[in-house]
């Protein structure tokens, strides 16, 4: 073990997978458990996705493709950023990646030297500092608080901004807290970045999964800005593709030259039965996105009226992807089963072993009096879990 790199002694391990393994392992033990732990749809993937996979198997389509991915996909993706988000590319702008993850990582690799700042934002996806360690850069965290949604503000932007600074990360609609940046928001954002040589980051995995007639505006709407912005996305969240494995991102052809290059060196392309299931979902049929995304938008109105009662507990309304991020603050330093809670990781950790519910604590995002629960559930579900968080802090 004392041979391990500086690199891997220097990253954490994921706590999200962590928590959920823990409440897999209880649930195989015979525990009931209701978990809010997932960052996945329970929806299946949909029936002409995995038609589009079965062909692609039976036809032969399960060799190496292009590193970058295969230009039907791509022009797929093309369709997709422009119907969807308002924002036009070329082919040699994009790249297909072994799901968002790699798209992130790879960009943080292609952009970053040592020593180099990439701002995140906090509360921030679990993945984004450790991606940015790993590339021997150094993340600079800023909190955002309740008051502001869990937004950063222009001020705090321009606070954090060193002339080391290369990247920043902007996730909307956000894991964990569910915020979304409207267009004034990234407008005034981007006004900081104005003359500045800094990226942007933007992953826009839950563009599809808002609320409340929002709409995510993305920083590459900003014609000016285009050029400093890595757009990334993929199939995962949007069409309940988690295990397929395709993500992909829009940039600059300089940036997606590189990724395409770190790629060929590391992965190669994705797996070339899910390209093509992927072609299927972008290009296909989409009211069932609509349609999901209705579905969770009941659940969250569900959630945020039922959290917000009990007492201790105060949620934020979020306005995309599918989890709410309340704080706990009002329940810290109080006792329950015989402990007395410091911190969201005693709370979570009291939830899963006394009352079999699976959350993850907010540490993990950077946002220690917080916890985050998944209502990728059905209501049924979410009605349990509930319950027992009224019977847990009663
Ligand atoms: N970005 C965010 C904000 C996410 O929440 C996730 C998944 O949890 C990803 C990227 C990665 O998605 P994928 O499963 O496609 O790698």
């Amino acid at each position: 073990e004392r041979f391990l790199s500086r690199r891997v002694r220097n990253m954490q391990e994921s706590q999200t997978m962590k928590i959920s393994g823990l409440a897999k392992k209880m649930q195989a033990e015979g525990k009931d458990i209701v978990s809010l732990s997932a960052g996945e749809p329970d929806f299946p993937t949909p029936e002409n996705v995995c038609e589009a996979g079965i062909e692609a198997i039976r036809s032969g389509f399960t060799r190496y493709t292009a590193n970058g991915g295969i230009p039907e996909l791509k022009k797929a993706i093309i369709r997709k950023l422009s119907r969807d988000n308002g924002l036009e590319y070329v082919e040699n702008e994009i790249i297909v990646s072994n799901g968002g993850k790699q798209t992130l990582a790879n960009t943080f690799l292609a952009l970053c030297d040592e020593g180099d700042e990439v701002i995140v934002p906090a509360p921030y996806w679990v993945s984004f500092p450790e991606m940015a360690r790993l590339a021997g850069a150094t993340p600079v965290i800023v909190e955002t608080s309740i008051e502001t949604g869990y937004k950063m503000t222009p001020e705090q932007l321009a606070a954090a901004i060193t002339p080391k600074t290369r990247i920043l990360v902007l996730n909307s609609p956000s894991n964990p807290s569910g915020a979304v940046y409207n267009k004034a928001e990234v407008r005034a954002l981007m006004k900081v970045l104005e003359g500045k040589e800094i990226f942007v980051l933007s992953d826009e995995m839950y563009d599809m999964i808002c609320y409340g007639g929002v709409r995510p505006f993305s920083p590459a709407r900003i014609l000016e800005m285009k050029p400093w912005v890595i757009v990334s996305n993929g199939t995962s969240k949007s069409y309940s593709m988690t295990g397929w494995r395709i993500g992909y991102l829009a940039a600059p052809k300089w940036i997606i030259d590189a990724c395409d290059k770190i790629q060929s060196q590391t992965t190669s392309n994705a797996n070339s039965i899910a390209q093509k299931a992927a072609v299927a979902a972008l290009d296909g049929d989409q009211s069932i996105v609509e349609e999901r995304r209705a579905e969770f938008e009941k659940r969250r109105d569900f959630m945020f009226r039922e959290l917000n009662t009990i007492p201790g507990i105060e949620c934020t309304l979020p306005e995309g992807a599918f989890y709410i991020f309340p704080s706990i603050k009002g329940l810290l330093g109080k006792t329950f089963g015989g402990k007395v809670m410091k911190d969201s990781a005693d709370i979570a950790e009291y939830l899963l072993k006394d009352h079999y519910v699976a959350t993850v604590p907010g540490d993990a995002f950077g946002a220690p009096e917080n916890l985050r629960l998944s209502y990728a559930a059905s209501i049924e579900e979410l009605t349990e879990a509930v319950n027992r968080m009224r019977k847990a802090f009663a």
